[in-house]
C-alpha cells in the first residue's frame, strides 16, 4: 500500500520509504492512503500480541518492500507482552501494561519495530536517525539500536524536563548512540528535527530519518496492543473495548482511531492530556489557541504542538469532507481531558490505597479521568486504562506518594547500572549540525 503526505496527497512513497525518511518532503506526515479492513476471524488462533500485529500489518505492507518480512519482524520486535490486568475492585475495567519491554514505556513497541524495519532494508546506506524525547522515546529507541544496526542515532532531549532514571536510560548507550541535553523544551527539540529534515544542506549531507512518531514504523506497531486487548475482551465479553488513553503528541491515539477504523472492536476513545491543553481545548471550542508548553508531573506528555494532530485532522477532514465540519467530525473520533498536577497526585495516592495499584504519573492522568466518568458511563462500558510506563521509572514522585519504595523491574535496574555519557547543547540548528557532523 503507498502513503501520502497529509499536506498534499499527490506527495505519495511506499511504506518502506516512508518508514526510511520518517517525514514527507513537504513537511507533512505521512498517513496511509486508505485504512484496511479487518475481519476478526483473521485473528482466529492469534492470542500474542507478535502474532496479531503480523495479520494486523500485513494489509499495510502489500505489494511493499517489506512484504515478505513483516511478519518476521512483527515477531521478533514485539517479543514482550502487553497484558491487560482487571483494575481491582472495578466490575468492567482493565490496565493496558506496556511497560513489559526493555526501557519500561510503551515506546519500545513502536521503537524496536521501526528498528527492525529499517535494518532489513539497511545494508548499503545507513540511515542517520534523529529523535527529540520527552523521556521515553529516546531510551527506547537508543535500546532499538544499540548495537544492533549501524545506524547512527542522535537523541535530542530537554535538559532538566526528564526524571533522573529516564535521564540515565537516556545517556547509558555511547556507541552507535549519542545523547544530546537541548537546552530548551522538548518543544523546542521538536522543532529541531523537524527543521533539521526540511534543511537542504542538511538533507544533502546525510540520509536522516525520524523516530519520534511521525514515522510510520513506530505509530502501526502500536494499532497492535488494541487490537489484541481489545479481541481478548470481546472474545471474553462479546463487547467492544473503550479506552483511556495518557496523551501527548498523540501518537497512541492516532493508532487507537487507525485500529477502530480497521474493524477492531473498539468503542470510546478518550485522551487524558496534563496542563497542555491544547487539544481538549480544541474540542471544546472548535479554536486551535497556540501556547508554549507547560512542565507537569506527567512530563513525557508535556507537549504543546502535538505533532499527530495532523494525522487525525487529516482523517477528520477525509471523513467529513467539508472544513467546516472538521472539528465536529474530530470530536466523534476521540474525547479529551485536561487533568492537574494535583489530580495527578491524588490518583496515585487513591490508586495505591483504594485499587493497590501504582500508577506511573502518566498512566494517573487515564485513572483520574476514568474515576470522574459519570457512575453509568463507567459501568456500562469496558474500559481500558493504558499504563504507559512503570512507575519505577518516576520513583522520586511516586515513592514519597505511597510511602515506600517500587520494585524496579529488572531490565530497568541492568541499564541503571551502566555510565552514562551526554553532550550539552544549545537549541539551534547550528548546534545540531554542528553535532552531526561529528
Ligand atoms: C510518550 C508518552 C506518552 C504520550 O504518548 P503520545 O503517543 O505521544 O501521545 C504518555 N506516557 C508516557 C509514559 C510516554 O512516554
Amino acid at each position: 500500500m503507498s502513503v501520502l503526505s497529509t499536506r498534499d496527497p499527490s506527495c505519495t512513497a511506499s511504506l518502506s520509504e516512508a518508514i526510511r525518511t520518517g517525514l514527507a518532503p513537504d513537511g507533512g506526515l505521512y498517513v496511509p492512503r486508505e485504512l484496511p479492513r479487518v475481519e476478526l476471524s483473521t485473528f482466529a488462533g492469534a492470542h500474542e500480541i507478535g502474532p496479531i500485529a503480523a495479520r494486523a500489518l500485513r494489509p499495510y505492507f502489500a505489494g511493499d518492500a517489506l512484504a515478505e518480512e513483516i511478519s518476521q519482524i512483527a515477531l521478533s520486535a514485539l517479543s514482550f507482552p502487553a497484558p491487560l490486568r482487571p483494575l481491582p475492585t472495578q466490575a468492567s475495567a482493565s490496565m493496558l501494561e506496556l511497560f513489559h519491554g526493555p526501557t519500561a514505556a510503551f515506546k519500545d513497541f513502536g521503537a524496536r519495530f521501526l528498528a527492525s524495519c529499517l535494518e532489513a532494508g539497511d545494508e548499503r546506506d545507513p540511515p542517520t536517525i534523529l529523535v527529540a524525547t520527552s523521556g521515553d522515546t529516546g531510551s527506547a529507541v537508543a535500546a532499538a539500536f544499540h548495537e544492533r544496526s549501524r545506524a547512527r542515532v542522535l537523541v535530542l532531549y530537554p535538559a532538566g524536563a526528564v526524571s533522573a532514571r529516564q535521564e540515565h536510560q537516556l545517556t547509558c548507550w555511547q556507541g552507535n548512540i549519542t545523547a544530546l541535553r537541548v537546552l530548551g523544551t522538548f518543544d523546542d527539540c521538536q522543532r529541531l528535527v523537524k527543521q533539521a529534515f526540511v534543511d537542504p544542506e542538511l538533507r544533502a549531507g546525510w540520509r536522516l530519518s525520524s523516530a519520534n512518531s511521525i514515522n510510520l514504523g513506530r505509530l502501526l506497531p502500536q494499532v497492535a496492543y488494541y487490537a489484541s486487548s481489545s479481541l481478548a475482551i470481546h472474545r471474553a465479553e462479546g463487547r467492544p473495548a473503550s479506552y483511556i488513553i495518557p496523551s501527548g503528541n498523540l501518537g497512541n491515539a492516532v493508532a487507537c482511531v487507525w485500529a477502530r477504523s480497521m474493524g477492531l472492536p473498539i468503542e470510546r476513545i478518550v485522551l487524558a492530556h496534563n496542563a497542555n491543553r491544547g487539544v481538549p481545548d480544541l474540542l471544546r471550542t472548535g479554536t486551535w489557541t497556540p501556547r508554549p508548553s507547560v512542565a507537569t508531573l506527567a512530563s513525557a506528555m508535556d507537549v504543546a504542538h502535538p505533532s499527530n494532530l495532523e494525522r487525525l485532522r487529516h482523517l477528520a477532514r477525509s471523513l467529513c469532507g467539508a472544513p467546516s465540519l472538521e472539528v465536529a467530525t474530530l470530536r466523534s473520533l476521540v474525547e479529551a481531558h485536561s487533568v492537574t498536577d494535583a489530580q495527578i497526585r491524588a490518583t496515585i495516592r487513591r490508586g495505591d490505597k483504594e485499587w493497590g495499584v501504582v500508577f506511573c504519573p502518566h498512566t494517573a492522568t487515564a485513572a483520574h479521568v476514568y474515576r470522574e466518568l459519570p457512575r453509568a458511563e463507567r459501568e456500562g462500558r469496558h474500559w481500558v486504562l493504558v499504563a504507559t510506563a512503570h512507575p519505577a521509572k518516576f520513583e522520586q514522585l511516586v515513592e514519597p506518594l505511597i510511602g515506600r519504595a517500587v520494585a524496579v523491574p529488572p531490565a530497568l535496574a541492568e541499564l541503571l547500572e551502566r555510565p552514562t555519557q551526554a553532550r550539552t547543547v544549545p537549541a539551534d540548528l547550528a548546534a545540531l549540525a554542528r553535532e552531526l557532523e561529528g
